[in-house]
């Protein structure tokens, strides 16, 4: 499906188009998608991927916020039966209900080659919500690929990407170079592939107490865990109390990013006790 379409591609919506077949095949046969199941792909542009999807899937809904593409993707689409498309922004529209209207009793996958000026937040929104989606599989920037992709202690992995492998197990498939794209971006990029946990491994007491531990572990990497946690709890208890949750872990001097999540949950679970004087069972 050739960009034959005269169509002026908008930079300030992260309008970079993938040029062959090639690429969307590969991220179509390993995105985890079978013809019993169902995709959402977010940004069709010219819908070069969405042709790949509606060969491997049941049903393709596809999310496109410029209104300019409807028609092109309605005429090109008008003879495939399996693929519709929604003009909306990702993040403003109702996925539970496009779920529930197309998806109902089905395994749903996620696909797409994402709009750079938003990655984070999009796939930050597809893991929060709740959304029982089986796989998330998208093209991102190389540097956002390698940083979800990282490990504990890497000098990459921060608080993003905790929370992500809290919510799936992050594999990346493989790099493209910006050659494949129209126009040709500065960056290189990798597609990624998210197994969402049906059953996360780690459990924490509060969530909301997690988040705020995960999220002061990063925020300031020069700061030992300590203090950066009396920053974000110093309101609801005190440092010795911090300091002697933190010593559990063998070093009170620890920085948040040398824990694991495994580890980061223990204390968050522990902060929890304390706010709301949680006794231990005797
Ligand atoms: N899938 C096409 C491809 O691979 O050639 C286009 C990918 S292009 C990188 C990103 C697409 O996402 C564009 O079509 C853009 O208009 C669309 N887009 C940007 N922001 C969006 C948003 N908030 N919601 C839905 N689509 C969006």
């Amino acid at each position: 499906m050739a960009d034959n379409s005269n169509f002026n591609k908008k930079h300030s919506l992260g309008q970079n188009f993938l040029t062959s077949d090639r690429i969307p095949t590969r991220i179509a046969d390993e995105c985890g998608a079978d013809k019993e199941s169902g995709v959402i792909e977010i940004g069709p542009g010219l819908g070069i991927l969405t042709k790949q999807l509606s060969r491997v899937a049941a049903k393709v809904v596809a999310i496109e916020i410029d209104s300019e593409l409807i028609p092109i993707l309605a005429e090109r689409f008008n003879e495939v039966t399996n693929v519709s498309f929604i003009n909306a922004d990702v993040l403003k529209c109702n996925l539970k209900e496009i779920i529930k209207d197309n998806f109902y009793g089905m395994k749903v996958h996620v696909c797409a080659n994402l709009p750079y000026y938003i990655t984070t937040p999009i796939i930050m929104m597809l893991l929060e919500g709740d959304y029982g989606f089986d796989t998330i599989t998208v093209m991102v920037q190389k540097e956002v690929a390698d940083r979800l992709c990282s490990k504990c202690g890497d000098k990459n992995y921060g608080a993003v990407t905790a929370s992500v492998n809290y919510y799936a197990s992050v594999k990346k498939l493989f790099n493209v170079s910006a050659a494949n794209f129209s126009p040709k971006p500065k960056v290189d990029s990798a597609v990624i592939r998210l197994d969402v946990y049906k059953d996360k491994p780690i459990k924490p007491d509060n969530e909301d107490v997690f988040f705020k531990v995960l999220k002061g572990a990063f925020e300031n990497r020069r700061k030992t865990l300590v203090n950066s946690l009396l920053s974000v709890f110093g309101t609801d208890i005190s440092k010795e109390e911090i300091t002697e949750i933190v010593s559990l872990t063998g070093n009170p001097l620890v920085r948040g990013e040398a824990l694991d999540l495994n580890q980061l949950c223990f204390i968050s679970n522990e902060i929890n006790k304390k706010i709301y004087k949680l006794e231990e069972p005797r």
